[in-house]
C-alpha cells in the first residue's frame, strides 16, 4: 500500500496542528502507525490521498448511517448553500427537523437545536440543574458524554485509549460535582442517591454505551434508574448521540421502553454536518432563555446546512425497511467476525445493538466500564492493522464501535469477513 502523500501530510500537519489532528482519537495512538488522509468518500467506502480505498467501518464516529456523500443529502445541502449558508434568524427547516425528531422520540416535546454533542450535553445539565435548584450530577463510568469540564470523569474511549483517567485543567470543584456509578449496577445507584439525598440535579447516561465498546442494558437497568431518579426527584437525561437513531429508530429509549427527562441527540441527526440537539418535556424546556431564566446561546444553531443534512437523513432513514435492512447488516457483520475469530481460536465477546456492534477482544461477559478495560488492546491493535492493510477501516480503538450504513450491501460484508478470516488466523 503506497502512503507517500499521507506520509507527507501528516508531517505537516504535526507542525501546525497539535498531534497533527483536531480530535484526539484520530491519531491512532492505541494502535500505533500514523493515521492516512482522507480525499472523498462514497457509500461505504472512503479513498486516501494516495489512491487506497477502504471500507469504511467508522462513517464519520456514526453519523453516516446512509453512507458517504449520499446523492440526496448532498443535493438538500447544495440547495440549502445556494440560498445562504446562514442567517441567525428563524428558518423553516429548524421547525422541520425538530419535527421529525419529535415524531421518533416523543418523550422529546420541545427541542433546542445545538452544534455538537457536547453542546447538548453541557446545555442539558445546565438545564437540570436550573431546574432542580441541585447541583450534583451522577454520571456511569466509562460513558462518554463530549469534553464537557465536570464530565470527564472515567470517559470511556478518548481517555481511556491515551491513559488519561482525567484531564488537568478540570477544578476541584467541577470534578467533585460529579458522582460516578458503574454501569449495570442498580445497587450502586441506589447507595449514591442514599448518600446525597435531595441533592442530585441529574443521572446522566449512555442508555447503550457505545464509548467504552457497546453494552448492553441488563434486563430492568434502565427502568430501574427511571424509578430511582423519579423517587429523588432529580432528572434521568439519556444522552443518546450517538445511540440514537442507531439502537433503534427512536433511540434505546423505543428499544427499552424507558422515558427519559432530557434526551441529547447528535451524530445521525446531522448526517454528517454539525447538528445536535436536546429536547424534554415543555415544563421542563420551557426554563431555557428566552422564555425561563436558563441561558444557552448559539450563532450558528439550527444552522440551514446542518438541518438541511439532518432533515434528509432522518427521513430517507424512515422509508420502509431501510434501517431494518441496516441493522440486519450490523448482525451479518457482527456475528460473521465473532464466527471468525473463533474459527481462528481468538477469544472475543462480541456486542451489538441495531446497527452499532462492537468486538471486544477477551472471553466476556463484557457488563461495564471494568470489564470492558479487560480487552487485550495488543490484539486488538493488531487486527487493526491487519484490517486497514486489507483495505477494511475499523476504528483505531478497542473501545469503539463499528457502524453500518445502508450502503454496505453482500459483497462489503463478504469482503469483510474474507479479510477478517486472514488477519484472526494471524493473530
Ligand atoms: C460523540 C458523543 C458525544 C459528543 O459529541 P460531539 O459532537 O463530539 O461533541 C456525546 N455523547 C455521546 C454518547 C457521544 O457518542
Amino acid at each position: 500500500m503506497n502512503n507517500t502523500q499521507s506520509a507527507q501530510l501528516w508531517k505537516e500537519a504535526n507542525g501546525i496542528l497539535v498531534g497533527g489532528v483536531n480530535s484526539p482519537v484520530r491519531a491512532f495512538n492505541s494502535v500505533g502507525g500514523d493515521p492516512f488522509f482522507v480525499a472523498s468518500g462514497a457509500g461505504p467506502f472512503i479513498t486516501d490521498v494516495d489512491g487506497n480505498r477502504y471500507i469504511d467501518y467508522v462513517l464519520s464516529w456514526g453519523p453516516l448511517i446512509l453512507g458517504h456523500a449520499h446523492p440526496e443529502v448532498t443535493e438538500a445541502v447544495s440547495k440549502a448553500l445556494a440560498k445562504g449558508a446562514s442567517f441567525g434568524i428563524p428558518t423553516e427547516a429548524e421547525i422541520r427537523l425538530a419535527e421529525e425528531i419529535v415524531k421518533l422520540m416523543p418523550a422529546m416535546q420541545q427541542v433546542r437545536l445545538v452544534n455538537s454533542g457536547t453542546e447538548a450535553t453541557m446545555s442539558a445539565l445546565r438545564l437540570a440543574r436550573g431546574y432542580t435548584g441541585r447541583d450534583l450530577v451522577v454520571k456511569v463510568a466509562g460513558c462518554y458524554h463530549g469534553h464537557v469540564d465536570s464530565l470527564l470523569v472515567e470517559a470511556g474511549s478518548g481517555l481511556t485509549t491515551l491513559g488519561v483517567p482525567n484531564s488537568p485543567g478540570i477544578t476541584e470543584a467541577q470534578a467533585a460535582s460529579t458522582l460516578l456509578i458503574p454501569y449495570n449496577d442498580l445497587e450502586a445507584a441506589r447507595a449514591v442517591f442514599k448518600a446525597h439525598e435531595h441533592k442530585i440535579a441529574a443521572l446522566i447516561i449512555e442508555p447503550v454505551p457505545g464509548n467504552m465498546g457497546v453494552i448492553l442494558p441488563e434486563d430492568g437497568y434502565l427502568q430501574g434508574l427511571r424509578e430511582l431518579t423519579r423517587d429523588n426527584g432529580c432528572l434521568l437525561i439519556f444522552d443518546e448521540v450517538m445511540s440514537g437513531f442507531r439502537v433503534a429508530l427512536g433511540g434505546a429509549q423505543a428499544k427499552y421502553d424507558v422515558t427519559p427527562d432530557l434526551s441529547c441527540l447528535g451524530k445521525v441527526i446531522g448526517g454528517g454536518l454539525p447538528c445536535a440537539a436536546y429536547g424534554g418535556p415543555e415544563e421542563i424546556m420551557q426554563y431555557l432563555a428566552p422564555v425561563g431564566p436558563v441561558y444557552q446561546a448559539g450563532t450558528l444553531s439550527g444552522n440551514p446546512l446542518a438541518t438541511a443534512a439532518g432533515l434528509a437523513t432522518l427521513k430517507i432513514l424512515q422509508r420502509d425497511g431501510l434501517f431494518e435492512q441496516v441493522e440486519a447488516k450490523s448482525t451479518q457483520l457482527s456475528e460473521g467476525l465473532a464466527e471468525a475469530a473463533k474459527e481462528a481460536g481468538v477469544p472475543v465477546h462480541g456486542a451489538q445493538a441495531g446497527t452499532m456492534s462492537c468486538l471486544f477482544f477477551q472471553e466476556g461477559p463484557v457488563r461495564n466500564y471494568a470489564d470492558a478495560t479487560q480487552s487485550d488492546t495488543e490484539r486488538y491493535a493488531a487486527f487493526f492493522r491487519g484490517m486497514l492493510e486489507r483495505g477494511v477501516y475499523f476504528a483505531p480503538s478497542q473501545f469503539e464501535a463499528a457502524f453500518l450504513s445502508c450502503t454496505h450491501d453482500d459483497s462489503v460484508l463478504d469482503a469483510t469477513l474474507s479479510a477478517a478470516r486472514e488477519v484472526f488466523k494471524s493473530l
